[in-house]
């Protein structure tokens, strides 16, 4: 088949691989509208539930990505600048650019067609294709020039983010929670490589506007930050890579195929960062399409139904649980008079997924102090 791949992130660049891996007769083009190596980000991470997904789809390919991983058995909340830890919460970090620059490599490999540089606005430019997959992130162009079929809904959060990173390294995943005396800031930070660690500022909008971050410049907002988090960050700044405040996006889909077109990725469904998934969602997705194709042959409409089938499910539940965790953020101003335990206890509950008998199987000292606090 001749596939039309609009968008070289993880969904796009994964799905073209493995199509290829299984099938090296299909021509398969992907179309990036960045240069080569342009990337936005820091590093990403990977629970043990999402990397044994992509073992089990391609152990070539996972061999390659997790040779360079950070890890760490546990994670720390701190909260009134008490560190609280949570074992076995296991955690894998990567650098995104890495995990693309891999994934380029062995899409290349495989014979996997570049054209990077080439923005595609209109699936009509890609005339004679019998597949196009639009893999071209949360604000898609195919899915907007298709919207009254594909009937997205894209529901703006209401809390401020900005990307940075930094070099103070993050050992432990660490959610830190800061009261100052314009309200609550909160920073997601991790080590992902040897030198680099990823720290996420979120903050509510009230908040932001109160500290004067709506009027500063970048550099200004950057070195705000720095202050806020300075205990954390010792003698390290923060560093930026188009590290700018944005708000996020929740998008779903009513449709997730249109014609030879399918959905794929972030452009498909986005899943909050707060739960770390949005990649694995993305490499999911491109391991189900790649097996419907498998199942279903040249039939596209048959594939595009049974990739849908496989995965709206798991999709709609996981952007469920997401929700949750973003309306644990964004009402975090009624839990900062928690003690430090309870606060780390009602952290891990807030989706609802884990339960009290869960988090006793996995850090019961943790579960103990917690149960010692409630009882007294
Ligand atoms: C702050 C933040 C932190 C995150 N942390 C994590 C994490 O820890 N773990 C995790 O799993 N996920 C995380 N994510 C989510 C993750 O980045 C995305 O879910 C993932 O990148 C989705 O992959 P994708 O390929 O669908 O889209 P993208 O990665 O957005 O890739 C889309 C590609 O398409 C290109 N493109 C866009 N439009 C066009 C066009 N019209 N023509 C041609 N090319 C186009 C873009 O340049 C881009 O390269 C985070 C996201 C953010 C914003």
């Amino acid at each position: 088949m001749k596939i039309d791949v609009v968008g070289g992130g993880p969904a796009g660049m994964y799905f073209s691989m493995l199509m290829k891996k299984h099938d090296p007769g299909h021509r398969i083009r992907i179309f990036e509208q960045n240069p080569m190596d342009a990337t936005y980000g820091w590093g990403v991470v990977f629970s043990d539930v999402a990397l044994s997904f992509l073992e089990k789809a391609d152990p070539v390919f996972y061999k390659k990505f997790i040779a360079g991983h950070e890890r760490c058995d546990y994670m720390e909340i701190v909260h009134k600048g008490v560190h609280v830890q949570l074992k076995n919460n296991h955690f894998s970090r990567a650098s995104r650019i890495n995990l693309l620059k891999t994934l380029r490599e062995e899409c290349l490999a495989q014979g996997v067609e570049f054209e990077f540089g080439t923005r595609i606005d209109n699936a009509g430019k890609l005339d004679g294709a019998d597949v196009i997959v639009a893999a071209d992130g949360g604000n898609s162009a195919i899915r907007t020039q298709f919207a009254q079929h594909f009937q997205p809904t894209i529901e703006t959060r209401r809390n401020k983010f900005a990307w940075y990173g930094t070099r103070q390294l993050f050992h432990p995943v660490s959610l830190i929670f800061r009261e100052t005396e314009h309200g609550v800031f909160m920073a997601h930070s991790y080590q992902y490589s040897k030198e680099l660690s990823t720290f996420l500022v979120e903050v509510d909008p009230e908040t932001w506007r109160r500290a004067g971050l709506d009027t500063m410049t970048d550099e200004e907002s950057r070195r705000y930050c720095e202050s806020v988090f300075a205990p954390e960050l010792g003698s390290n700044g923060l560093l930026s890579n188009r590290s700018i405040w944005f708000n996020a996006n929740v998008v779903s889909n009513a449709k997730w195929s249109h014609g030879n077109i399918v959905l794929l990725g972030d452009a498909l469904r986005s899943v909050h960062f707060s739960l770390g998934s949005g990649t694995r969602m993305a490499m999911q997705d491109a391991i189900a399409l790649q097996e419907a194709f498998t199942r279903n042959g040249s039939n596209v409409q048959a594939a595009f139904a049974d990739f849908e089938g496989q995965r709206r499910d798991s999709s709609s539940n996981f952007q469920e649980a997401a929700a949750k965790s973003l309306d644990w953020y964004e009402n975090i101003g009624e839990k900062m008079g928690l003690d430090p335990v309870s606060f780390a206890y009602d952290y891990m509950r807030r989706t609802g997924r884990v339960s009290h008998d869960d988090l006793r199987e996995r850090d019961p000292d943790f579960v103990a102090s917690y149960e010692a606090i409630a009882a007294a």
